[in-house]
């Protein structure tokens, strides 16, 4: 009881600002604290998973291209839900309708799991799988970022924006097969101000995970900073 206690009081949203702009379900639309209704929450709580994948640390650089694609820079990653039905919906009309405000949904319901909130609780850095600077531009947001920025702002614990940056604008990984993203993601993004990640443990944050080349890549990227530990967060799977 004590962790939600915590949680309470890291939220500090002013009432004002309540006031002027009255929080609302993320998924009906619904006046809700929390972002989230009675009804849609149910919802939420009939598809979650709150799945935890463990993966042991890669060994040899030198192994057949088949292995390395396979091998994950990461060693644990953390999903709420399977990425279909429902759950699908809510996300696709969060990414591309501009409902950017859905990720305090997201998170809400997330740290409402004991488990996750224990498991997120030992992690110093959160990190968001970043966007280009174009797509930027486009979107107005990165769409992880926000979800990272919630979680760290909840949690307490440090986000970092100054270390990861996509350098490149490629073809919409969606679009693409496996084999087709794995060489779409290759030498994309890069790593500054190294010593900020040094030793830390790492949270890699994305909304979706699909074959996981994109955070296996950044996962890979953010090793040169010789962290402690990397595991990655997606809200859902697929
Ligand atoms: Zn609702």
């Amino acid at each position: 009881m004590e962790k939600y206690n915590k949680v309470e009081q890291k939220r500090g949203v002013p009432k004002i600002l309540n006031f002027i702009y009255p929080p609302t379900c993320g998924i009906c639309g619904k006046l809700c604290n929390d972002f989230l209704c009675k009804k849609c929450e149910k919802i939420l709580e009939n598809e979650a998973i709150f799945g935890v994948d463990k993966y042991k640390k890669r060994k040899k650089e030198n192994e057949e291209n088949k292995e390395i694609e396979n091998k994950k820079y990461f060693n644990e990653h953390l999903y709420i839900f399977l990425y279909q039905g429902i759950i699908r919906r809510i996300i696709l009309k969060y990414k591309f309708q501009e409902e950017a405000f859905i990720y305090k949904t997201f998170v809400n319901f997330l740290l409402k799991n004991e488990n996750f909130f224990e498991i997120i609780e030992k992690y110093d850095t959160i990190v968001a799988v970043p966007i280009s600077r174009k797509r930027l531009k486009e979107r107005g947001y990165n769409q992880s970022e926000l979800i990272a920025k919630e979680i760290a702002r909840k949690m307490g614990l440090e986000l970092e924006t100054e270390c990861l940056f996509k350098t490149k604008n490629i073809i919409e990984q969606s679009k693409l097969n496996k084999e087709e993203r794995f060489k779409n993601i290759q030498g994309v993004y890069k790593i500054i101000n190294k010593e900020k990640l040094y030793n830390k443990k790492i949270l890699l944050v994305d909304d979706i995970y699909t074959t996981g080349s994109t955070v296996n890549e950044c996962a890979k990227v953010l090793n040169g900073a010789k962290p402690k530990e990397i595991g990655v967060f997606t809200i859902a799977k697929d």
